[in-house]
């Protein structure tokens, strides 16, 4: 069977594995990414593009039914020993945890690379597997089951966010390809091509992107003294202030450990006194002032303060399948979510394990379309339940933000004292096994609060701001052009 997957991301990676590993030569597999390859992505200076991500119980899991692949992964990274927190100007040590259940946090781009080394090094001369790097899925027809692609440029490479690279081995034009295949996986994250041609193929495809609003900038920092190297620390923002994380990361290849510092701001509360910053070397002063651990070199201070930020998306999809086009989506590219309970890699490796598991378990290719709609069955749920979780993190109000707050205390205190009775928060539920349908199912009153308040926080955002365009507009526009239909009702007209 030939297998097309677009995008050799985590999720992609893993189903190649799992495909080459125990498929006994049915299947052969092209894995086509748009990014270069991340063997040599590693061994440049690395960008503010390369974030740290951790990988929890779930994805163990996922990855272990690859012989010898959680090893070769654990060993680019960092196990956590325990979480800080930086709150109200303080930093608050909280006990090492129980070791074995914490996260590994890795560098993305490391991670990818250790999967496709072993990747390459146990298949790359069976015959079965063809790598396709700088290489943009365009377009996909899922009646005629083709898939066309784009080599591309050197400029264009989106892993280093339209940097120059040098050394990046593209062609002077770029070259048009097609492919056919018998079974696609659009891998391909966040913008997939894929769930695209899912929306004009199929009638029955819901889908449901949302803005979160919030922005995060990145910067990749050497260790500190005052922070231990195995620590997270959550930095808890002010509103209208900075916030956001710091995580050990493993950019080299050595696994030497760096700190992936990503901050962040909600939707409506950019940081004003951030953005006042003039200079790299101001940048640097105001952040170590701010943060008085931390220990930043100007260089990143200022390529902080100069980034295009980054913004979260959501990403809900009614069906993961498309029987008639052969084609399935996973991962991000299937639901993607803030980085708030740290679980969206995790939830893709279990999408790619569990189509794997039942890909494997096909007697004959007749049965694929059944196999298809029995993997959005058993996956569409969790990862609904996995973008909900991860909303039900961020309240927008600071009313629900401070209530939530205070249920988290009392739910910590709850459950130690009373374990069998009492569930743990979220964040910790979902580090574990748990299916996340379950972890909602139990917090489904404090989730599906929090869900209703963003969205009416969302609504009289958006109608403020379509107010303050519109009064914009007839500052500038002669009398009743700007307003329209809205200047001819009175009633409208008085809101705004
Ligand atoms: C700052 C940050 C921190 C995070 N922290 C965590 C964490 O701690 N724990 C956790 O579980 N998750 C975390 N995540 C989420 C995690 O990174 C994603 O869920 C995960 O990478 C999804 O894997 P994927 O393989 O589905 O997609 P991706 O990682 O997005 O990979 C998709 C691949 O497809 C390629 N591609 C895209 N379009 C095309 C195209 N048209 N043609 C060819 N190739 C294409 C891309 O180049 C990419 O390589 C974090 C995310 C961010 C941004």
């Amino acid at each position: 069977m030939d297998v097309v997957i677009i995008g050799a991301g985590p999720s992609g990676l893993l189903l190649a594995h799992y495909l080459l590993e125990k498929g006994a030569g049915r299947f052969r597999i092209s894995l086509n990414d748009a990014r270069e390859d991340p063997r040599i992505t590693i061994k440049r200076p690395p960008t503010a593009r390369r974030y740290s991500i951790g990988i929890s119980m779930r994805g163990r899991m996922a990855l272990k039914g690859v012989d010898g692949l959680w090893e070769a992964i654990k060993a680019r990274g960092v196990e956590i020993d325990h979480m800080n927190i930086f709150v109200m100007g303080r930093m608050i040590e909280r006990p090492p945890a129980n070791k074995g259940g914490q996260p590994v946090m890795t560098d993305r781009t490391s991670l990818c690379a250790a999967m496709l080394e072993l990747l390459v090094q146990r298949h790359g001369k069976s015959g079965l597997l063809s790598l396709h790097f700088l290489h943009k899925c365009t377009g996909v027809d899922l009646d005629k089951r083709i898939v066309t692609f784009s080599d591309v440029q050197e400029h264009e490479d989106i892993h280093n966010g339209g940097l120059k690279m040098p050394g990046n081995k593209a062609p002077e034009k770029p070259s048009q390809s097609v492919a056919t295949y018998d079974l696609l996986v659009g891998a391909d994250g966040v913008r997939s091509v894929v769930r695209a041609a899912f929306m004009q193929h199929l009638r029955s495809f819901d889908y449901e992107q949302r803005d979160l609003g919030s922005e995060l900038i990145i910067a990749n920092i050497p260790p500190m003294p005052a922070v231990p190297r195995d620590v997270v620390v959550m930095i808890g923002g002010k509103k209208g202030g900075l916030g956001g994380l710091m995580l050990p990361s493993a950019l080299s290849p050595d696994g030497e450990t760096s700190m992936c510092l990503i901050l962040k701001w909600a939707d409506g509360a950019r940081p004003a006194e951030w953005f006042a910053q003039k200079s790299a070397a101001d940048a640097k002063r105001f952040l170590e002032r701010t943060f008085p651990w931390l220990q930043i070199p100007e260089e990143a201070a200022g390529s902080l303060l100069t980034q295009r930020p980054s913004k979260s998306m959501q990403i809900k999809c009614s069906q993961y399948h498309d029987s008639d086009g052969a084609a399935v989506i996973m991962g991000d590219a299937a639901h993607a979510s803030g980085p708030s309970i740290g679980q969206g890699v995790n939830t893709a490796f279990g999408d790619a394990a569990a189509l794997a598991s039942l890909l494997l378990k096909m007697g004959d290719p007749s049965e694929l379309p059944a196999v298809l709609e029995r993997f959005s069955a058993l996956r569409v749920l969790e990862g609904h339940a996995l973008v909900d979780l991860s909303e039900s993190q961020n309240p927008a109000s600071s009313a629900t933000g401070t209530l939530n707050s205070v249920r988290v205390i009392i739910q910590g205190l709850l459950r130690r004292f009373f374990p069998k009775w009492f569930a743990g928060p979220i964040i910790a539920m979902a580090a574990g096994l748990k299916p996340l349908t379950e972890i909602y199912a139990i917090h489904k009153a404090a989730v599906d609060s929090v869900l209703e308040g963003n969205r009416k926080h969302r609504t009289a955002l958006l109608e403020r701001r379509h107010r303050e365009k519109l009064q914009g507009l007839e500052a500038l526009l002669p009398n009743g052009t700007a307003s329209g239909h809205v200047a001819a009702d009175p009633g409208l007209k008085k809101t705004a």
